[in-house]
């Protein structure tokens, strides 16, 4: 029978003095909307399993000086509901929105989200179009990165088996920002993304980010499409014809694979229907 040891800290900084006590044996578990499925399935079997359930001093959504900061134990719900992250940040209350079901969305946590690496994961599709930074601690010091490259491949990143994510933080869009998200699942409920996009476009820079989830072992950025539009936008005679071009060049970015729930071949045309439906809505939009 599996009895693990558990730890109750009741902050972050006893969270982090728990798990660098435990060492490899052990894991922090937020939520448990993915760890809880992996030790019932007898995937995952950590000796001693930190609960951060009570560690929430922090947890939620701030904003200083112009930079949202999402506490790692903010859950989707919390998130999807935030009145400023709906006015100004749509795409993450609408991914946050997409995750699962009622219970999923007010268990899961963005932190959890975020170090599962699910290349299918929503919010960091959003958190990708965004430009997020990811908060770590440990016993030895903290550390900010870029998410980009955060994750590695699915289920993995580069958190070092002590450290802990303590929140995510991005620029607080501009009032005149656009941003979209949709999530293409083989239902509408309950389903995991055969396609997701997360795109941001400042009309004031003339700069897009396009993120795409489900199409490669991790969410990507379209950097080249996106490239294109920052070099074109402003000077752009036939705007709609650019729209297409970014749109097509987007498909570069993902290398999709076929499984149960779509091949290759249709993912990658989601990903150019949902580019330029992103690209169209956000910048062609009166
Ligand atoms: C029925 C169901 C439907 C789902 N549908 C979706 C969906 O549509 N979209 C989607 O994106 N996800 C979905 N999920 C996945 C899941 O809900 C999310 O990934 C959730 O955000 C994970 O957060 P958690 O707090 O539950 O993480 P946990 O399960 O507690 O932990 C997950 C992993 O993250 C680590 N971890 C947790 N918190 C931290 C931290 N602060 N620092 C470092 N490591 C940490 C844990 O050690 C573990 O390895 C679904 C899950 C279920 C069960």
């Amino acid at each position: 029978m599996y009895e693990p040891v558990w730890r109750h800290p009741k902050s972050l900084d006893e969270a982090v003095a728990a798990i660098g006590d435990a060492g490899e044996s052990g894991k922090l578990i937020a939520g448990g909307t993915d760890l809880a499925v992996l030790i019932h399935k007898g995937v995952s079997r950590p000796d001693v399993l930190v609960d951060l359930s009570l560690a929430r001093e922090h947890a939620g959504v701030t904003v200083a000086e112009g930079r949202i900061e999402l506490s790692a134990l903010a859950t989707h719900a919390e998130i999807a509901a935030h009145p400023l992250v709906r006015e100004r940040v749509g795409l993450l209350a609408l991914a946050c929105a997409a995750v699962g079901s009622a219970q999923t969305r007010s268990r899961g946590t963005v932190g959890g989200n975020v170090a599962n690496a699910s290349p299918a994961a929503d919010s960091v599709t959003a958190l990708a179009a965004l430009d997020a930074d990811v908060h770590i601690q440990s016993v030895h010091g903290r550390r900010i990165i870029p998410l980009a490259g955060f994750c590695k491949g699915p289920g993995l990143t580069t958190l070092a088996g002590d450290e802990l994510i303590t929140g995510i933080s991005f620029d607080l869009p501009g009032s005149d920002a656009g941003s979209y998200y949709r999530k293409v699942g083989q239902r509408n409920a309950l389903a995991i993304a055969i396609v997701s996009v997360g795109a941001t476009f400042d009309p004031e820079a003339g700069t897009v980010r396009l993120a795409f989830g489900s199409v490669a072992p991790t969410v990507v950025r379209a950097r080249a499409a996106e490239e294109l539009f920052e070099s074109e936008w402003a000077s752009s005679k036939d705007r709609p014809a650019l729209v297409g071009a970014v749109a097509r060049l987007a498909v570069e970015a993902v290398s999709p694979i076929d499984d149960v729930r779509a091949t290759a071949e249709y993912r990658t045309m989601l990903v150019e229907t949902l580019a330029a439906s992103s690209l169209e809505e956000m910048c062609l939009r009166d």
